[in-house]
């Protein structure tokens, strides 16, 4: 979008906006004060130093800034290093495997879904082999009144005690 040239940024003291701006296009030399895009291009970095003024345009009936840095003390962007690549690399690789089947796919993984599209076949389908419950607990439990082995039990067998007398 081309921004909007406007005179209602030309502020180059900061007393309208509390940092000296210009509007887009009739900033300062861009040797000297440079947006971030700029020091950018040049292989240079803001370096912590708070932005020296700003360029102002209207976008959509709104204020847009960019902060503009003193090229002399910008600093030299961090290279790329191997570390830093491998990171990168790992990153977008974690973006591609299904949290599902754990398989690295040609493309992210979609937010809609969450897993792969093999996965979310499988569970429209039904065919996702919906896991048995665990029955095996109840299974594999020893029948609770087989009575072989408390029938051996005399002391347990005193049947008539309470019923006997309450009949009496
Ligand atoms: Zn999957």
């Amino acid at each position: 979008m081309m921004p909007n040239i406007s005179l209602r940024y030309w502020d180059p003291d900061g007393e309208k906006f509390g940092l000296p701006t210009w509007p887009v296009k009739m900033g300062p030399d861009p040797e000297v004060l440079a947006t971030v895009r700029q020091l950018k291009q040049r292989g240079l970095r803001p370096g912590g130093h708070e932005p020296a003024g700003q360029l102002g345009w209207r976008i959509s009936g709104g204020d847009r800034f960019a902060y503009l840095y003193p090229v002399a003390r910008a600093k030299p962007r961090r290279p790329m290093t191997e570390a830093r690549w491998a990171a990168i690399a790992k990153a977008l690789r974690a973006r591609r495997i299904c949290p599902e089947c754990n398989t690295e796919q040609n493309g992210d993984i979609p937010r809609k879904t969450g897993r792969c599209d093999d996965c979310e076949d499988r569970a429209t389908t039904g065919l996702a082999g919906e896991e048995p419950q665990p029955a095996e607990e109840r299974e594999t439990k020893p029948p609770v009144s087989t009575d072989q082995s408390e029938a051996r039990h005399p002391s347990r067998a005193h049947p008539t005690d309470g019923g006997v007398s309450k009949h009496d």
